[in-house]
């Protein structure tokens, strides 16, 4: 499980547990939050057996039952275990609940006490003036509980405003880890993942899937005439070109130093290799200019090969027949695609 996943299960389990707690009116104490935590993540059959059992014959679980369970099936560690899973931010998080949990059970025992001192005094007896005193006591104990209670959602908005930015940072780094830093588009890991499951969806659907691999014609000389630097600039220019030639669905990705790849699922073998050739007049259409200076560098081509998926591909095999149909296109002259449904007569061994 990724550690994604892992936050947003924890955030719905706690989420969980206080909905339980809050639905039965039960105290907010760190062993029936315990208790419903490990309820709510259904870990353990047992607990949720005998609390179900519980539940429907109508015997509640108060404070005392739930010390009791907790005792039984969620032993200390098991607890901060759960936690840790998350990573130690989110354990840390989870800490600060419950800390906060049972700063507010001791509150109430505190209120209470407050409450049962104030009217301990009084009598029938008792005269006006220690009635209104008592009576002020009371009000002074609820004024502070109250503030308490404020302070306490406010810790809670704090702690969930953090959980937020936690998992916005995760969302971001996972993006930034699948994506190509020079072209932003989709690096190869993100590329190995795609392809993957885009065969398995193509399989399980019986569906279509296209590869497109293009590589840029003679860049090693481009590069050596003008600069690594501007190659780059080059390379930014061709991955927009892939972008704005790729449907919303497709995936282009950087497969490699100057080749590119765009996994196209449900499409026929005829639109990718209209796509492809799009893409390919696209790159060609456009005039290079040196940002710096504001030179002409003239254009660069690209060569493209078209793979389409058959049933019981690997993902190596349909990347194969793609890469075979990329350099047959070089072979041929170069600023061409070749896709392995209409191939030239000397690969015709290729459609097999
Ligand atoms: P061909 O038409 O056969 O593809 O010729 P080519 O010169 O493009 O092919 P080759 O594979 O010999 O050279 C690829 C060149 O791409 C080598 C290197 O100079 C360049 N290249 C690879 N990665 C990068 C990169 O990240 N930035 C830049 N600027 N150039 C790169
Ligand atoms: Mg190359
Ligand atoms: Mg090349």
């Amino acid at each position: 499980m990724s550690q994604r996943t892992d936050i947003a299960a924890a955030k719905n389990w706690s989420e969980r547990a206080l909905k339980l707690i809050d639905e039965q009116g039960l105290p907010p104490e760190p062993d029936v939050y315990a208790v419903w935590y490990a309820y709510a993540t259904g870990q353990k059959a047992d607990l949720n057996k005998e609390i179900d059992q519980r539940l429907s014959s109508g015997s509640p679980i108060d404070a005392h039952t739930a010390s009791d369970l907790r005792r039984r099936y969620v032993a200390e560690k098991d607890l901060s275990e759960l936690a840790l899973e998350s990573g130690s931010r989110l354990s840390s998080e989870v800490d600060k609940i419950l800390k906060l949990v049972e700063a507010t059970s001791g509150d109430n025992s505190e209120f209470g006490n407050s409450v049962r001192e104030a009217s301990q005094g009084l009598t029938s007896q008792s005269t006006p003036n220690e009635v209104h005193s008592a009576v002020e006591a009371i009000v002074e104990a609820t004024r502070s509980m109250e503030m308490r209670s404020q302070l306490l959602e406010k810790r809670l908005q704090q702690t969930k405003a953090e959980i937020t930015e936690l998992r916005d940072n995760l969302d971001q780094a996972r993006s930034e880890a699948r994506t190509d830093g020079l072209t932003g588009v989709a690096n190869r890991k993100a590329f190995d993942e795609v392809i993957s499951r885009e065969i398995k969806r193509a399989e399980k659907e019986d569906g279509s899937l296209a590869l497109l691999i293009g590589d840029i014609d003679f860049f090693k000389k481009f590069n050596d005439t003008y600069g690594h630097r501007t190659g780059d600039q080059v390379l930014r220019l061709v991955a927009s070109c892939l972008k704005g030639g790729a449907r919303e669905n497709d995936t282009v990705a950087r497969y490699g130093g100057e080749e590119f790849a765009v996994i196209m699922p449900d499409i026929t073998a005829e639109a990718a290799e209209n796509i492809a050739n799009e893409i390919r007049e696209t790159v060609m259409g456009r005039e290079l200019v040196k940002r710096s200076t504001g030179e002409t560098l003239g254009r660069v081509t690209m060569s493209i090969g078209v793979g389409i998926f058959r049933r019981g591909d690997a993902p190596s095999a349909l990347i194969e027949r793609a890469d075979a149909c990329l350099y047959a296109a070089k072979d041929g002259g170069r600023n061409q695609v070749i896709s392995e449904a209409n191939p030239p007569e000397d690969l015709r061994k290729l459609a097999g």
